[in-house]
């Protein structure tokens, strides 16, 4: 599917890659029609060949009817939220959720009047009892970031459907490969498809996917917002779906490896890993994941300095922030994703100073354990 879901026959030349439609408008028929008028692209911004492509494999990927694709993942996130949302509707989500997605939910969307409640960490699969009248649209990412907690989507889709809201699932860190949540019941699945989607850190795009109607619905609203991607982003994003399934087994299997080769270590305090929290999520895992993804986080011994120690062992990694590309990443979430948290919420939710997040590459597992052996020594 991911090699073929986006075959298209090229009437033009018959090229076997779909052509990159690098154009801002189209020409229209010299006598208008409405009938013409619908058939006809107008202007990039509102339709594009090489971006309606790509939005139909992602769609097919996720097990979806539509797909649709986006500037970056917030460009995606945003049309979505504020789409959908109108004066008075309320948000429901964990506070376990990407940076700039707290800071959408929290700082932004008051300012036009709709409301959002977070769930306690500990409470999720308890979500039902969040709910409330205004309750219209419930958002949840699983695994979560750093920390690489599950959450139980089933839950999730059965305490929006008590309230009509729309389920938003973020499956960034899963991808279809692993996690398909439109079969637990959520009504749209996001993707920063910067990270394993696009797999190759040189492209930013988003993705929407839902049943059918529902992304239509949204259409005219995401052309108004204008979070369009650039056609030849478009392309980058179809070539690396091409490959999704056989990156991500290998990001599957050098994490586990990482985590198996790292268990005991005495530099390393705790792995996180999902599944590993607890017998509940390990449970959820097993239900709702195929592969449990390519992000392990460690907590080290030695506090920060310990952590900047280790950073400063490793060769093979790359001391960046990100995620989900062929090379393996190493950051501090105290340093990058969760600088701007108060000590006290980083240590409420598990972010001790020493932790290093890895973004498992491709490269050979042995080559990844020894490079990250090497590093602990040093710590
Ligand atoms: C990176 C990321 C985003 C934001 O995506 P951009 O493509 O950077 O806009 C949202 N959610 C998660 C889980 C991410 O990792």
């Amino acid at each position: 599917m991911a090699v073929h879901a986006g075959d298209r026959p090229d009437r033009n030349a018959g090229a076997v890659v779909a052509p990159i439609y690098q154009t801002s408008t189209f020409r229209f028929p010299a006598a208008f029609s409405e009938a013409g008028a619908r058939r006809t692209h107008l202007y990039t911004r509102v339709a594009n060949p090489t971006l309606t492509q790509a939005g139909s494999v992602v769609s097919a990927l996720e097990g979806g009817k539509e797909g649709r694709v986006f500037a970056s993942g917030m460009a995606a996130l945003s049309t979505v939220l504020l789409g959908h949302l109108n004066r008075g509707d309320e948000v429901l989500a964990p506070e376990d959720l990407y940076g700039n997605t707290v800071t959408l939910l929290k700082q932004e969307l008051p300012r036009w009047g709709i409301a959002v409640r977070f769930v306690p960490a500990a409470r999720g699969s308890q979500v039902g009892e969040y709910l409330s009248d205004r309750t219209r649209l419930l958002l949840v990412e699983s695994p979560t970031n750093p920390t690489l907690h599950v959450y139980d989507l089933r839950a999730w889709a059965r305490a929006a459907e008590r309230a009509h809201a729309w389920l938003v699932v973020d499956n960034t860190f899963s991808t279809p490969v692993n996690q398909q949540p439109l079969r637990w019941g959520a009504q749209v699945v996001m993707h920063s498809a910067t990270k394993y989607l696009g797999g190759h850190s040189d492209l930013l795009a988003g993705a929407l996917v839902s049943g059918p109607g529902l992304l239509t619905g949204l259409d005219p609203f995401a052309a108004t917002l204008g979070g369009t991607l650039d056609p030849i982003a478009g392309f980058l994003l179809l070539r690396g779906m091409k490959t999704l399934p056989l990156r991500m087994a290998r990001h599957n299997e050098n994490a586990r490896a990482v985590v198996e080769e790292l268990e005991g270590h005495p530099k390393v305090m705790r792995i996180c890993y999902p599944g590993r929290a607890s017998a509940e999520e390990e449970r959820i895992c097993r239900r709702q994941m195929r592969g449990r993804g390519g992000m392990v986080s460690l907590v080290l011994r030695g506090g920060l300095g310990g952590a900047r120690r280790f950073l400063q062992g490793l060769s093979l990694f790359q001391v960046a922030s990100s995620l989900g590309g062929v090379e393996s990443l190493v950051s501090l979430p105290l340093e990058t994703s969760h600088r701007a948290m108060s000590s006290e919420e980083r240590e409420r939710r598990g972010i001790a100073d020493s932790m290093a997040r890895l973004s498992l590459g491709i490269e050979d597992a042995a080559d990844l354990v020894a490079d990250l052996k090497g590093a602990l020594s040093r710590v």
